[in-house]
């Protein structure tokens, strides 16, 4: 019988070892023995399906792997050492000096970074898409264009994107249709359902939920799968066994902990949008979020990360931060700890004003990553530093 997410989340292990551990244990090893001399040959001619060395696989990586595939329904996967090694490997394994990628412009900084400062190095070009003007995307589709981009909900503007209107433009054109994940989770949303050939994760967000390890991943498509994995055997940037261990056992608990992420950001947004001191608000599940539709259609909940304006711009936005007495100033999201940034002067701080208003930031925008403290001291930590 086909068993539930939660169900597969925990009991997806590696079979046990004559010493009967109920949990996984560490495989920290570099390499693998072989048995003779055939097995040896056999091995490195890929005759059999084994460990020979940890750049290539190891029982860790392979456990967290094969869990995430079931949570996004996918054929294959690989792990990285960190989401961005999983974007550079993917891109880089599948394109071609020549080729072309076509982007929303909403995309994590770094991503954006490799498009417009590493690529072009290797002639390998983008455009971008704005995400309100998806009937523009068939247009600038060139004859070089190989991969269609996009993330959804968005960093830190937290719009959203219809994953399904792309994913038929991709099928049509017969593009190579790359999602990445990172901000709902395997739990919240399967891209796949919408078309997507591969999925790419960043481990170190909601995945790990607590903020200790670095990691990455992307699944889908077999075929695909298998030349990212040829380019990262040789290339090397694979996640370690250590990582890979405490990645597994943190996606035992990731369907609860993002019931409760969703949970209290949900909560936050709702208090935030009555508050006399807020412009607006932005979380996918408000209902006055202008994508609140497409968001339920493709989302199980609204995700950890609300986004609102402070009225008085950056002066009211600096006293809000310096007034903060529990939550964490810091760059990441997804952790337990609740954390609040102020994209303006962080991590969209190089952006000129026109660039930063293109991708959603203004000066008085606060962006809250909710996390697993109880609901009434996020709120209180927000109200008292509000004024
Ligand atoms: C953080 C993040 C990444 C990069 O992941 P790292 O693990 O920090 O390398 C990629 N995409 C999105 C949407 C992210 O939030």
């Amino acid at each position: 019988m086909k068993k539930q997410f939660e169900t597969n989340a925990i009991r997806t292990q590696l079979k046990r070892t004559e010493n009967l551990e109920h949990s996984v244990p560490m495989y920290l090893t570099s390499s693998f023995v072989f048995e003779d001399a055939e097995d040896m040959r056999a091995s490195f001619a890929e005759e059999k399906d084994r460990n020979v060395y940890s750049r290539y696989s190891n029982p860790n990586s392979s456990e967290f792997i094969e869990k995430v595939c079931q949570m996004e329904g996918a054929e294959a996967g690989f792990a990285f050492a960190s989401g961005m090694a999983a974007v550079f490997s993917t891109f880089a394994a599948l394109l071609d000096s020549g080729d072309h990628i076509l982007s929303a412009r909403n995309i994590f900084g770094s991503t954006h970074s490799l498009f417009n400062n590493i690529f072009p190095k290797w002639n390998i070009s983008h455009t971008y898409f704005k995400i309100d003007e998806l009937d523009t995307v068939e247009n600038r589709i060139q004859a070089n264009t190989k991969i269609i981009f996009a993330e959804s909900p968005t960093n830190p503007g937290v719009d959203v994107v219809d994953l399904e209107v792309l994913g038929a433009i991709a099928k049509k054109h017969n593009l190579i249709y790359i999602v990445d994940n990172c901000f709902a989770s395997p739990y919240l949303q399967q891209p796949l359902k919408f078309g997507a050939d591969l999925v790419i994760h960043s481990g170190t967000k909601l995945m790990d939920g607590q903020g200790r390890v670095l990691a990455g991943m992307t699944v889908g498509n077999a075929v695909l799968i298998d030349k990212i994995y040829r380019f990262s055997r040789i290339s090397g940037p694979s996640l370690s066994p250590f990582n890979a261990w405490v990645l597994s056992k943190s996606l035992e608990t990731l369907a609860i902990r993002v019931d409760r992420h969703c949970e209290n950001a949900l909560k936050l947004a709702e208090f935030l949008e009555g508050h006399e001191k807020v412009n607006w608000v932005r979380y996918p599940f408000l209902q006055s979020h202008p994508k609140y539709d497409i968001a339920k259609k493709q989302m199980k909940a609204g995700g950890c990360v609300v986004a609102f304006e402070i009225k008085g711009g950056i002066e009211a936005g600096q006293k809000f931060f310096d007034s903060i007495k529990m939550l964490s100033l810091s760059a990441n999201l997804g952790d337990s700890r609740s954390i609040v940034t102020h994209p303006a002067s962080t991590t969209h701080s190089k952006l000129t004003v026109e660039e930063r208003a293109e991708t959603g930031v203004t000066d008085g925008m606060v962006r809250v990553s909710v996390g697993l403290e109880h609901i009434d001291d996020i709120i209180g930590d927000i109200r008292q530093a509000l004024g």
